[in-house]
């Protein structure tokens, strides 16, 4: 396989098995004989957040995970794993507000139908007051969505469902997640898709892929390839400690828990290089000697929100069509519903029953969170009632998975920090963080595994900045990774 030994293959520790962790190595393999990655999991599973959890055989995603990119490698890389294993769906999602479903993406008629002529009406004044008198300056969410679909709109279909994702005010959380989400839709181009049929902006998209068994395959497959090729996937492994000597990292501390419960055995392990992918603030205060003062304080600015799911087994088959509805109504604690057969049949071992998705957005440490697994289930049950889509005497099971750190927040504070961050970490000359909380960015897989990919190749002499992905590129843009031509290289290395 190689031109060297095995032994003398270079040693690459990434750090944590979800997509980023996980491609980082695949693509390291897939480039170089030279290289040997050694990835730590601290989890018992591979994924991240994109796994796929189980129960008495109803598997699950924590949230739906869509597989939609532009970036043609990621896209090739999906497919080299997964092979025949893809499955298309198609998209059907509505939002639910003041007892109504509404089509998402917004369809004019259905639209002008729910919300009846005369607040019809007051949207549309609304939304040219906004035109002519715009927020000057758009530093808040809210700011950014109101110069767009204007105040009304906002209100109907922003606020709540924003404050639920984020529980805080959407005037505390930067506008740069509202670019990042809704890209350049506007009222104006919502309404034009409504009535053209047309489509090409990134929420709005129709149909996507899917892995018939979850995404969990995708990367318990990906973690198999690894292997298969000579490098290492260590499960219950966290790592607790970044060791290094000024500006070069030498090793990590890895504690290894048993899968029998006995105590954890703790092991150094060293390498040339080092890709990152656990959140931010936990790398900082791994790293031994702990950085300076003020960049361990810039990542104690940063948050995070956190996410419960509580998956119900209905006795009777779909309640509803929709891949998901958003619960935008005040009135329940759910924001989103998932219905796991309509993104693949294989998701369920009986088809005469139904595997719903109940999400929460909470804190890990508020009452959703610490609430026992019965009362939740109680509650999802309830509210499932509540919304009228089902009767709570209906559900046979139900599984509940909390997921911490599941949304890196974007508010007043995390910009300033997130400078002084990247700053210090690309003083390191060995060390890398990508994907999604390792760059406290809101990532989906495709722009995650993109950042391991630059990462890999940085590992292997190309200059990428892992930092401005999914910040400057439009995701509209057709976008390959291209090697640097040697002006570029030149001036980089000038730098
Ligand atoms: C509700 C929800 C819905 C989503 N829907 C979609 C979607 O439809 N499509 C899409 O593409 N993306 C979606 N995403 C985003 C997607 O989940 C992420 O982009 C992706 O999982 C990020 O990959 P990652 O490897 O960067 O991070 P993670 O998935 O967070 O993986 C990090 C891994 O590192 C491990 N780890 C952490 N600390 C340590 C440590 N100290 N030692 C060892 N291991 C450690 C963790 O256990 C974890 O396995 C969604 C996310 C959420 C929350």
């Amino acid at each position: 396989m190689s031109d060297m030994q095995q032994g003398e293959r270079s040693p690459v520790v990434v750090i944590g098995g979800g997509p980023a962790g996980l491609t980082a190595a695949y693509e390291l393999q897939k480039r170089s004989s030279r290289h040997k990655p050694k990835v730590f999991e601290g989890s018992d599973m591979v994924g991240g957040i994109s796994r796929t959890e189980s129960n008495n055989g109803y598997r699950f995603d924590i949230g739906g995970h869509r597989f939609f990119t532009k970036v043609k490698e990621v896209e090739d890389m999906w497919h080299e794993v997964l092979k025949d294993d893809f499955i298309t769906v198609p998209r059907l999602s509505r939002i639910y507000y003041r007892e109504k479903f509404f089509d998402y993406p917004l369809k004019l008629f259905n639209a002008l139908w729910n919300i009846g002529p005369y607040e019809s009406m007051r949207i549309l004044l609304s939304y040219f007051k906004w035109q002519v008198r715009p927020y000057r300056k758009e530093e808040s969410f809210e700011e950014w969505v109101i110069n767009r679909f204007g105040g009304r709109l906002y209100m109907h279909f922003f606020r709540s469902y924003t404050q639920k994702v984020w529980g805080i005010s959407p005037k505390e959380i930067r506008a740069d997640w509202a670019a990042q989400r809704i890209k350049n839709l506007s009222l104006f181009k919502a309404v034009w898709n409504a009535i053209s049929g047309s489509n090409d902006t990134t929420s709005l998209i129709e149909e996507f892929q899917y892995p018939r068994l979850g995404p969990g395959m995708m990367w318990e497959r990906t973690a198999e390839i690894i292997k298969e090729q000579g490098g290492e996937v260590h499960m219950r492994s966290e790592v607790v400690k970044v060791n290094r000597k000024g500006n070069h990292v030498t090793s990590i501390d890895v504690k290894h828990w048993r899968e029998d419960g006995s105590a954890p055995v703790m092991e150094r392990v060293e390498g040339d290089h080092f890709v990152n992918s656990m959140a931010l603030r936990d790398l900082i205060h791994a790293f031994d000697p702990p950085p300076p003062p003020e960049v361990v304080a810039a990542a104690d600015k940063l948050r995070y929100r956190d996410f419960l799911i509580v998956t119900l087994v209905l006795d009777h088959a779909d309640p509803f069509k929709d891949n998901w509805i958003y619960i935008h109504s005040p009135q329940v604690k759910v924001g989103r519903i998932q219905n796991f057969r309509a993104w693949s049949k294989e998701m369920l071992p009986d088809q005469n029953t139904a595997s719903i998705g109940m999400e929460y957005f909470c804190q890990k440490g508020d009452g959703l969170w610490n609430m026992s697994d019965e009362d939740l289930r109680a509650l999802a049950s309830k509210e499932l009632e509540q919304l009228g889509l089902a009767r709570a005497t209906d559900v046979i099971g139900a599984a509940i998975i909390r997921q911490p750190k599941a949304y890196p927040v974007y508010d007043g504070e995390y910009r300033a920090a997130l400078d002084t961050l990247e700053e210090w970490i690309l003083s390191l000359d060995n060390f890398q963080t990508v994907g999604r909380n390792g760059l406290h960015r809101y990532n989906n897989q495709d722009h995650s595994m993109l950042s391991a990919m630059l990462a890999a190749r940085n590992i292997l002499g190309e200059k990428h900045d892992v930092w401005t992905v999914n910040v400057e590129r439009s995701y509209h843009e057709e976008f390959e990774v291209k090697k640097p031509t040697p002006e570029m290289k030149a001036a980089l290395a000038a730098e």
